[in-house]
This record gives structure tokens, sequence and C-alpha cells, in this order.
């Protein structure tokens, strides 16, 4: 019996919780298998889960052999927990694997998400959570209807300076937000990406990256934004067919707090900046996985431990965390249904030319 069943048996949970020195045998880690061996899950997921105190990489999923073959050489994965989209659901029986990651483009979320749920398999979405709000509401329905833990790779949500600005936000440390800017943008070098297919990224910038300014914004007011104002540019049309160059929107809250943002697919830009009534923070660069955050403020303020070289580590353990000790998701399905919902919004606000109340 693998440890964490018999922990759940015999209510560990009462005894203290999980107690990382008993760790050290494999089968005692959460095993995690990486679906879609594209860029993310090479540079960044893949790597990171080597650092990580509470999963392995345990199985694969890719269309491509070669792939396959580079990984196993790389990782050690054995051919029966190697995958293909055709042999999917074969998963379900394969008790090495607890977690299903799904790292493929957008528009296959919903559907990968839904499928590793109904197996019985816990599951982290990568961002965006689907390619609108329907999307999502989908996904939670087989949530709940699964019983299985759902985690969007919000990796800042377990990023340390994001954790402070967030407690920062939440404490009124400067007392009242006023004013808070955000953008984040790089130039896309290749045309043919599913990035650059509406009905495979969902739109461009604003779903790409949109999100990240979005949560930086409610988690340093603390509320969700209840109106938006949102404005489309495309200078090269030939380049950007059916989507945005730029997209700029504005958030307002209840606290009387403003939010200004663009996303880009052809500038380069990367920052936080909040204004409160009695001082600042800001984040440069903030968002990007790969570099560190560097935050600044208007006073000296106690230093932050950084995160080590990859911002997931700290994202997939507190998953593996909530799944042994049976807690709550922090970047939950309903997190990234909100900034879908936001989203939607902007794309409304942008289409009809007029500030759009949010509905959640
Ligand atoms: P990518 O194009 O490099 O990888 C996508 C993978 O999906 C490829 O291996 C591709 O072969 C596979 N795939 C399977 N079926 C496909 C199909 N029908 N069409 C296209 N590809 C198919 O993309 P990526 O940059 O690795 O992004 C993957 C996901 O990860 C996206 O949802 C993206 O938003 C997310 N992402 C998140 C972060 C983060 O910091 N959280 C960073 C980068 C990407």
């Amino acid at each position: 019996m693998k440890r964490r069943t018999a922990g759940k048996l015999m209510g560990l949970g009462a005894l203290g919780g999980w107690l990382p020195k008993q760790m050290g045998v494999d089968q005692e880690k959460i095993g995690i298998a990486l679906v879609g061996l594209g860029n993310y899950a090479t540079r960044q997921l893949a790597p990171a889960l080597q650092l990580t105190q509470y999963c392995q990489l345990t199985g694969i999923v890719s269309g491509t052999p070669s792939k396959v073959k580079d990984w196993q050489g790389k990782y050690g994965i054995e051919d029966v927990h190697c995958y293909t989209y055709e042999n999917f659901e074969d998963i379900a029986a394969d008790d090495k694997i607890d977690v299903v990651y799904i790292v493929l483009p957008n528009f296959m979320h919903a559907e990968y998400t839904i499928r590793a749920l109904e197996m019985g398999k816990h599951v982290i979405c990568e961002k965006p959570m689907g390619l609108d709000a329907d999307e999502c509401r989908k996904m939670l329905a087989a949530q709940t209807a699964s019983g299985k833990k759902l985690q969007i790779g919000y990796r800042l949500y377990h990023e340390p300076h994001h954790k402070r600005m967030h407690e920062l936000g939440v404490a009124l440390h400067w007392g009242p937000l006023k004013v808070m800017e955000s953008s984040l943008g790089f130039r896309m070098a290749n045309p043919a990406s599913w990035r650059m297919d509406p009905s495979k990224g969902g739109g461009g910038a604003i779903m790409d990256l949109g999100v990240y300014c979005i949560q930086a914004a409610r988690r340093m007011a603390n509320q969700l934004p209840q109106k938006v104002s949102a404005q489309g540019f495309n200078t090269d049309p030939g380049l950007f067919k059916g989507l945005f160059e730029h997209v700029s929107f504005q958030l307002s809250f209840p606290n009387g707090a403003v939010s200004n943002s663009t996303t880009s697919f052809n500038a380069y830009v990367d920052r936080f900046h909040a204004a409160c009534e009695r001082g600042w923070l800001q984040m440069q660069p903030s968002f990007n996985a790969g570099q560190q955050v560097v935050l600044t403020t208007s006073e000296e303020l106690e230093p932050i431990e950084g995160p080590g070289p990859f911002q997931q580590v700290a994202q997939m353990d507190a998953f593996a965390r909530n799944i042994m000790d049976d807690t709550e998701v922090i970047a939950s399905g309903e997190e990234g249904l909100i900034d879908l919902q936001i989203i939607d919004a902007i794309k409304r606000s942008i289409e009809e030319e007029r500030m759009i109340e949010i509905s959640y």
C-alpha cells in the first residue's frame, strides 16, 4: 500500500500532518505525468520536478516517439508509463500516476482536464484554464463529480515576492490601494505557433499573458474587479490575423483602486507597480518564468528568500501537499474561472467599445 493511502486510513492528518523526514522512498511521493512535451514541460516543469520534495515525474504523454525516447533517457521513465494521445485513458489504471499535468495548447485544456478527472486522477492544468468561462465551468463540474483536486498552473501564487505582495495588500500595509500598473509582453518569434491561431490560443496576448496582470491586481487589491474597459491594437494585420497585437485594459475595484495593464505579442515588457496612499511596491521583472522577480518598495522590508531556479517547485509541492493532507488548493479552478470571466469581459469591452460590468 502506498504511504499516503496508509496515512489517509490511519488519519495521519490528526497526527500532525505529513512528515517530510519520512519521505525519500519513491512510492511515497506524488507521481506526476506531464501531458505535452513542448517548451514549458521541457525547459521548466521537468527540471523543476527534479527539485521538488513531494513529487516525482512518473509518466509522460506525447505523440512524438523521438521525444519519448529522449525523456526516457533523461528521466528514467519506464515504457509502461509512456503514453500517447491514443491510449491516454490507460493512465486510469497506472497507480504510479496520481496527477495528470496538462501542458497542452490552450484549446486542449478543457478536454484533457475533464478526461483526466473522469479517469480518477488529480489534475494540474496550465493557464489559461480554458478558452472561456463556459469551458472553465464544465471543468469545475467534472472536478466536483470526480472528487479529485484541480490546480491551475499559477506558479506565482507560490512565488515568495508575489506572496509578500499579496500579504502587504491584504494588510493594507501602506493604507488604501490607489493605482496599479502592469504589463507583460514578448515578441512572437514564430508566426506559425498555435498561440497565433485564435481557435487554438483563444485570442493572442490577452489569453496567453492576461491572467498574470489580472491576478497580480486581484491579489494586491484582495478584491474582484467590478468593471473593465479594454482596447485592442493591431499595427500589423498581416502578421496578427484575427487577433490583437496589444491589448490594454483598465479594471476598477470596489475599494476605489484602479489597474491599467497592457499585454503584447510584439514588445518585451514585464512589470507590476502598485501605489497606495502611503507607499508603493514594484516588481520588475515580475511575471515571466525563468527569471528572478525583483521587488522594490518605498521602504525597506524584511529580505525575501528567493524560490531557487524554478518557481514551479513550490507550486507542484504545494499541490502534492494538498493531496497528501486533503487541504484546499490555493491556485484553484475557481480562481482560474474568475480570470476567464474577466478576460471574457475584456474581449466584450473591445468588441462593444464600452465599459463592461463583470459578472461572476
Ligand atoms: P508548446 O507549443 O511548446 O508545447 C505544446 C505541446 O503540445 C507540444 O509538445 C505539442 O507537440 C503538443 N501538442 C499535442 N497536440 C497538439 C496539437 N493538436 N496542436 C499543437 N500542439 C499539440 O507550448 P508551451 O509553451 O509549452 O505551452 C503549453 C501550455 O503551457 C500553454 O497552455 C501555455 O499557456 C502554458 N505555459 C505556461 C507557462 C507558465 O509559466 N505557467 C509558461 C509557458 C507556457
